[in-house]
């Protein structure tokens, strides 16, 4: 069962990049059909489900700014990961998604620096504030350097994940 934002005792987090991470990033993935998860990632969430870590996804979604596809698109793939994700006994506790780009088109979703967009800190630092987060115990796996300077920038400790298999990856992590 997924954790609860209530749950008196912290526990540590590990944040996921999605588009590089969890799944291959053909560049504005949006539609299930075209979905092709990484290899291990959804043991790698499974196996820190099991570890009693959260498991938080924090992904910029420009494509939504930019008006390639909707957040109830971006809403819908992450119900479908979700579902998949159940299949493998494994399950995301929170998704966070930055739809806003300095170029959208919509008003909206335009913003010359927005504070949800990695490399700011805003979803870590919500994921922060809605959680019972030990931060010094958290990690955060992105595969730009954008996402490191936005762990960094929240206080999380950040690791550059190259490709390859994800859980093979974790597995050579030095946790606290
Ligand atoms: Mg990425």
């Amino acid at each position: 069962m997924p954790a609860s934002p209530t749950d008196p005792i912290q526990r540590p987090a590990l944040f996921l990049d999605r588009d590089g991470v969890l799944n291959e990033d053909q560049g504005y993935v949006y539609r299930w059909e075209d979905f092709r998860w990484i290899p291990g990632a959804r043991e790698a969430v499974a196996a820190f489900n099991r570890a009693g870590w959260l498991v938080i996804v924090v992904t910029n979604q420009s494509g939504v700014g930019r008006g390639f596809y909707t957040e109830d698109a971006v809403h819908a793939l992450h119900a479908a990961m979700a579902a998949d994700l159940a299949t493998a006994g494994a399950h995301i506790d929170a998704f966070y998604h930055a739809p806003q780009h300095p170029d959208a088109e919509a008003a909206a979703y335009r913003h010359p620096d927005p504070p949800l967009r990695k490399p700011n800190p805003g979803m870590i630092l919500q994921a922060l504030a809605d959680w019972p987060i030990d931060r010094e115990a958290s990690l955060l796996i992105g595969d730009k350097p954008s996402d490191l300077e936005a762990a960094l920038r929240a206080g999380i400790r950040g690791l550059l994940f190259e490709g390859g298999d994800l859980k093979a990856f974790l597995e050579t992590i030095s946790l606290p």
